[in-house]
């Protein structure tokens, strides 16, 4: 059965996976990149733009250092080879692994490296762009993962360093372990802030007392559902006696021990949501209200077998063409209150076709 906690905890992958929560300021930055070139998700989306960046860095260097004819060769292959693994990366469709925009930054450290192979000290002038791939690392992948691509980036130091000395090595390693903290840090830091959103998440669409989804969620849900779900209005029977009898904190039992019962009774694809006070909304996607009826037997049979003193009545309509989900609710409210009146402690299933309209406008209650 699914939750409002289910639907936070489907929303679990990393920036990498393409979720469709990332780091703010990425968000930011995504947001202003246009739809076309949102391809594969926001960690591509960034590593892109990675690209774009690295190769307008490389143009306007070139035109501030004023570069000699082979140099401007070199500059130009190097942006041409950016410019078309932007196009490559937008032309492929259908699913990739996360872990493969790992390519962009290594592919910007790769190229700043062939360019300090084939030019002389132009490359120094860019070598701000490898702190700048390890942002990027931080930002969409593990600090495992700039760990690996370190000797990449100690490779294009490397071939940049005009002479290699002793304190070369210092340099190497200092700069290494600086570049890998980048990474560490924010990733550290943004796999803190996505856990803290998912929990967030998971609180705002849940019913703190049964855990089901809670009526936020709920009408997401019922957004999505579609001609051939059925939906179902749960309610205990006489709940106010329950108070009234054994308190408010025995009726909090009840109800959280109710919504237990669902849980656990429900299928797979099913959906349970807590309404409001007392009572429930099932979604049952793909099944007969005849079905529904003899799912609700079952866990009417069940539940009192725990043995609470409480039953419950309940209204199920079925989602139509003509009747949309928000009308399927407001029929299956309907049939909940003519199980009541005829006596509680059962079903009855929609038989007219309703117009939506508020709750506190449905037929008062039986005796
Ligand atoms: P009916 O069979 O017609 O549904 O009668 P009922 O008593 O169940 O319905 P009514 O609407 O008269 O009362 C619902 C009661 O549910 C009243 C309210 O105090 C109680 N209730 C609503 N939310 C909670 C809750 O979170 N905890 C507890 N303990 N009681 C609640
Ligand atoms: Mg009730
Ligand atoms: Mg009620």
């Amino acid at each position: 059965m699914t939750t409002g906690m289910d639907a936070a905890r489907d929303d679990s992958p990393r920036a990498g996976d393409g979720a469709p929560d990332g780091p703010p300021v990425v968000v930011r930055l995504a947001a202003r990149v246009p739809a076309w070139a949102r391809v594969g998700g926001e960690a591509a989306t960034a590593g892109r733009v990675l690209l774009v960046f690295s190769g307008a860095v490389l143009v306007v260097g070139a035109v501030a250092l004023g570069v000699d004819a082979h140099e401007a060769r070199v500059l130009l292959g190097t942006v041409g080879a950016l410019a078309a693994a932007v196009v490559l990366s937008l032309r492929r469709r259908g699913p990739r692994s996360p872990r493969a925009t790992v390519a962009y930054p290594v592919g910007v450290l790769v190229l700043l490296g062939v360019l300090a192979l084939t030019t002389t000290g132009t490359a120094s002038a860019f070598i701000g762009l490898i702190p700048l791939c390890f942002v990027y690392l931080g930002l969409f992948h593990h600090g495992r993962t700039a760990l690996a691509v370190l000797p990449v980036a100690w490779a294009a130091y490397l071939a940049i360093l005009p002479v290699f000395d002793a304190a070369s090595w210092i340099r190497l390693g200092v700069y290494g372990m600086t570049w890998w903290a980048i990474a560490q840090t924010l990733a550290v830091t943004t796999a803190y802030q996505r856990s803290l959103r998912r929990r967030l998440y998971a609180d705002a669409r849940t019913d703190q007392l049964t855990s089901l989804a809670n009526r936020r969620d709920l009408d997401e849900r019922l957004a999505e559902a579609v001609p051939g779900d059925t939906v179902v209005i749960a309610d205990l029977d006489h709940f106010k006696r329950v108070n009234d009898t054994l308190g408010h904190a025995a009726g909090d039992v009840v109800l959280e021990r109710f919504g237990h019962a669902i849980a656990q009774h429900l299928r797979r694809r099913d959906y349970a949501a807590r309404y409001g006070g007392e009572e429930f909304v099932l979604i049952l996607p793909r099944t007969e209200p005849v079905q529904a009826v003899n799912v609700l037997r079952a866990l009417r049979t069940e539940w009192a077998e725990e043995g609470h003193g409480v039953t419950f009545s309940a209204g199920i309509a079925l989602i139509t063409e003509g009747t949309p989900p928000g009308s399927a609710l407001a029929a299956a409210d309907v049939a909940l209150y003519r199980a009541k009146n005829a006596g509680r402690d059962r079903s009855r299933i929609a038989t007219e076709r309703i117009v939506p309209r508020p709750r506190a406008q449905a037929p008062a209650a039986g005796p």
